[in-house]
């Protein structure tokens, strides 16, 4: 008997896994996860994603109980611990579906090095997204920086079917190494306990998935082009974490989706494999700016004067920023501002509401996410980053590539963002995608009522104070 080694990591399915199927073909396959918080430069999981792995690893672990293949737990920096299990194991080959970050890279590379340093088989697959980004190139042979001639080229390629899961023939026999304990990893919030709204709305793992998925081809897709604005109805897929935490492939999900194109689903069709898109364009940026989330894509606003709390404002000390002349005014502080955003506690009822889903139940509808990102940078003269680390640790999608991508396009410092003169105004925004207050209401009850709060900051001045403040910094460039 031989055995192969698979080591799951964002890609906690065990359909349409091409590095199971390789382990599990001629060989008795043995699974395993390490929760790297060491390796450096590894961001470490914010407390929702915790929340969500906790579960995500109990239903990996059934799932691969029904085809006889043990799961093993381990924690430490990956690159040791993979090349331990697999020579404890002496493991014919190690398998695993490709990562696309930098730290994870080089990670990877260890683990391959000391693989076949080691004399064994190493072997890492697409799985995730559906075109590696090293593969998508502009005509001069560079990667994309805007989105539209990005998802041109990539709309027009094909990508594969998905696959099954494997029908092992072999099971591993021999004395497994150590595992620890799922409980013993602490990912679940104790005292307090305040993941209540997450587990009521939320199923991790891959049945619940696909269910999901069905539930939205068969019924929101159809209308997805409008209802996809309205964050008042399920109008989107809501599979952002399946996604993320790789429950769902988007090779099954892109072709789920696509099956509907007869039938008038044309456009809607069109329209959500457009949202894949982003996604795949976000991962683009990642894998070719491995600093996404730490530096501006555009260096020209590493002058900008955003505040963090606790920092002095970065950049020139012009006092056109909309924070600057908030401090002026007497207004609140920077900590101060980010506390009340956070909380949903701004007076602004659609940032509010937004923020409070987002508490509550670890998610945040897109159209909202727009608008409470805008008010935090513009209005409020946070930070991006500031805002970007709060998602991280709220999201239960928090994605590696979509969270600071988005930031940095919402922020304008970006490369394909929206301007920075585009301001959303929150309150049209309302108007606008949430007319009847429906969405504002659920989450903001008293939003109507004495008890709210007037706005932290003028909606008008601090978008002009916005505006002076990057007038600044172009006379400046
Ligand atoms: P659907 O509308 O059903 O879209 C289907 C899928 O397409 C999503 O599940 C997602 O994987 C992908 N997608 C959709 N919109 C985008 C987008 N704009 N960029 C990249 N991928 C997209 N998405 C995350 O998955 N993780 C994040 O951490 C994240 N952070 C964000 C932060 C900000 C400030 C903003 C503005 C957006 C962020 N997004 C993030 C993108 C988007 O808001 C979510 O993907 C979407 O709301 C998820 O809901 P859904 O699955 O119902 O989306």
């Amino acid at each position: 008997m031989t055995t192969s080694l698979v080591w799951f990591r964002d890609d906690l399915r065990v359909r349409d896994n091409p590095a199971l199927l390789a382990a599990a073909a001629d060989s008795a396959a043995v699974a395993l996860y390490v929760l790297d918080e060491e390796s450096e430069g590894v961001r470490p999981l914010g407390g929702a994603a915790r929340w969500w792995l906790h579960h995500a690893l109990e239903d990996l672990r059934g799932e691969l109980d029904r085809l006889g293949i043990p799961l093993l737990l381990r924690r430490g920096a990956a690159a040791g611990i993979v090349g331990g299990v697999a020579a404890a194991l002496d493991a014919e080959a190690v398998y695993w579906n490709r990562r696309y970050g930098g730290p994870e890279r080089q990670v990877d590379a260890e683990v391959k090095a000391k693989a076949e340093e080691d004399g064994r088989h190493a072997e890492s697959f697409q799985a995730s997204l559906l075109h590696e980004p090293w593969r998508i190139q502009t005509g001069q042979g560079t990667p994309y920086k805007v989105f539209t001639p990005f998802w041109k080229t990539v709309s027009e390629l094909d990508f594969r079917k998905p696959l099954d899961a494997p029908e092992p023939t072999q099971r591993f026999r021999g004395r497994l190494p150590e595992s620890e304990e799922l409980d013993g990893w602490e990912l679940l919030p104790r005292r307090p306990d305040w993941a209540g709204g997450l587990r009521k709305a939320w199923t991790p793992g891959a049945a619940a998935g696909h269910e999901l998925l069905e539930d939205f081809v068969d019924g929101a897709l159809a209308d997805y082009p409008q209802g996809r604005d309205r964050p008042a109805v399920r109008g989107t897929s809501r599979l952002s974490p399946y996604l993320r935490w790789g429950h769902l492939s988007p090779f099954q999900v892109g072709h789920a989706v696509a099956a509907r194109r007869g039938a008038n689903h044309g456009e809607a069709v069109r329209t959500y494999l457009g949202e894949l898109g982003w996604r795949e364009f976000c991962w683009h940026q990642l894998y070719h700016q491995p600093l996404l989330a730490e530096r501006n894509l555009r260096p020209e606003f590493d002058a900008f004067p955003w505040e963090r709390p606790g920092r002095k404002r970065s950049g020139n000390d012009g006092g056109a920023s909309p924070s600057g002349r908030n401090a002026n005014r007497g207004g609140p502080s920077a900590a101060a501002r980010v506390r009340a955003w956070q909380r949903g506690r701004t007076g602004v009822p659609l940032v509010d509401a937004g923020q409070r889903e987002l508490w509550t139940t670890g998610w945040m509808h897109n159209r909202v996410r727009m608008v409470s990102a805008s008010f935090l940078v513009k209005n409020l003269g946070i930070d991006w980053r500031v805002g970007e680390q709060w998602f991280w640790d709220t999201l239960v999608d928090a994605d590696a590539a979509n969270n600071p991508a988005s930031w940095q396009w919402v922020a304008g410092s970006g490369a394909d963002a929206a301007p920075f003169f585009r301001i959303f105004n929150p309150l049209t925004q309302q108007a606008k995608f949430d007319p009847e207050a429906r969405y504002v209401s659920r989450w903001v009850p008293e939003y109507a009522s004495p008890e709210y709060p007037e706005p932290i900051v003028d909606v008008k001045e601090s978008r002009q104070a916005a505006l002076e403040a990057y007038q600044a910094l172009r006379e400046d460039n």
